[in-house]
């Protein structure tokens, strides 16, 4: 079993607090990630879930038993680090087989399972060598066949792909999700990529200056952020934000105006907002070329062209960026005026304190299209 809990837990350094009453259950076999701009805490609420940082407020609690007062060699966790922390005299096998030799264990037994282990993780046939000989991805399986040979309940890592290049950092995330199926154990792991998140966790948890700001499945956070500050870290490019004035609210929906055009959005109306300023978000992906239910002419400034598709950045005629994600080769041009059409249903709308609106969609729907079948 692996369960988590954290209730009200705190951390501060002299009067700087870290975090603030994070409230937190995590399931057995769960994979977790916290993201989060740096600084915002992730790194020092892993490591008071694993013992090595103390907790100024709380309870961390592990299948039920309070642990802020247990060693992390008794909490039942291993951590894996972003460095990877070998011992470059020792090879790869007794890497992987220390904490095994810290309890003693019987040479049999330690030989069958770092065997089993290494395996696995594609080390079997590096066992002898090195962690100097070995490529970053290598080593890091060598940092992770440490972890696994312990059997946690929980494991922990912090940022542990960062140190990779890009292309390494993709297999090792599928390594990774692999790993987790295989292994069924609950799983923490910090990052502050959001693909790593969005690709990896069943939840995420977003951080922001040591208070959780949303915690949800991937495509839920995608769909419906709750607060402009997940709307605008998740997603790539970044969400836009228009700046736009209430004009009516019904049971159908909110009507919002900017320059002069009004759109009425699918989201549940709130009473009292008329004559408001909102932030209507849409994200870049979802602008289309020409007209849509509002349209919006701007000229771009810089046009970067990938293949896949084409991102044209560009200032909203109230000043804010502005950005368009479009498909393919699209026929846009530096400095010449671009209509972007916004439909209602892909926009997002929040009130003056930066909370959203709840959008009248399923994101589940999304996540999980119905299988469609040739006809
Ligand atoms: P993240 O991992 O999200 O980048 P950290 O958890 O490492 O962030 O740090 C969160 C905040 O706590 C930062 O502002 C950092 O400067 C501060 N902090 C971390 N460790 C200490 C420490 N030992 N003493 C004082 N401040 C610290
Ligand atoms: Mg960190």
């Amino acid at each position: 079993m692996g369960q988590l809990s954290l209730k009200d837990v705190r951390k501060s350094y002299a009067d700087f607090q870290v975090l603030k009453n994070i409230q937190l259950d995590v399931g057995n076999g769960e994979f977790i990630v916290f993201v989060g701009p740096s600084g915002c805490g992730k790194s020092t609420l892993l490591r008071m879930i694993a013992g090595l940082d103390s907790t100024t407020g709380g309870d961390i609690l592990i299948d039920g038993v309070r642990v802020n007062d247990k060693p992390p060699v008794e909490r039942g966790i291993a951590m894996v680090f972003q460095s990877y922390a070998l011992y470059p005299h020792m090879s790869v096998f007794e890497n992987i087989a220390f904490p095994l030799r810290v309890e003693k264990m019987p040479e049999a037994r330690i030989r069958e399972k770092v065997e089993g282990v290494a395996k696995i993780l594609q080390l079997d046939k590096r066992l002898e060598q090195r962690p100097g000989m070995l490529s970053g991805g290598q080593r890091q399986r060598v940092a992770i066949g440490r972890a696994i040979v312990r059997e946690p309940k929980i494991f922990l890592f912090d940022e542990p792909l960062s140190n990779l290049d890009a292309a390494l950092r993709a297999d090792m995330r599928i390594e990774l999700t692999k790993l987790h199926r295989d292994l069924k154990a609950t799983m923490i792991y910090v990052t502050h990529d959001q693909v790593e998140a969005l690709t990896m966790a069943d939840r995420i948890v977003v951080l922001n200056a040591g208070n959780i700001a949303q915690v949800g499945a991937p495509l839920e956070l995608y769909h419906k952020p709750q607060n402009l500050f997940v709307a605008g870290f998740i997603g790539n490019p970044k969400m836009n934000f228009l700046p736009v004035n209430c004009v009516a609210e019904t049971p159908d929906g909110v009507t919002v105006s900017y320059q002069g055009q009004s759109i009425q959005l699918p989201v549940a109306s709130r009473p009292g907002m008329v004559g408001q300023t909102l932030t209507l978000g849409i994200r870049p992906e979802h602008l289309i070329l020409g007209d849509g239910d509002m349209t919006i002419v701007v000229t771009p400034s810089v046009i970067e062209r990938l293949g896949v598709n084409t991102v044209a950045y560009a200032n909203l005629p109230t000043g804010e960026p502005y950005c368009a994600l479009l498909s393919g080769s699209a026929p846009v041009r530096v400095e010449q005026a671009m209509a972007t059409g916004i439909r209602a249903a892909d926009c997002h709308l929040f009130d003056a304190e930066g909370i959203a609106f709840e959008r009248r969609m399923d994101w589940r729907i999304q996540a999980m299209p119905d299988t469609v079948t040739a006809a």
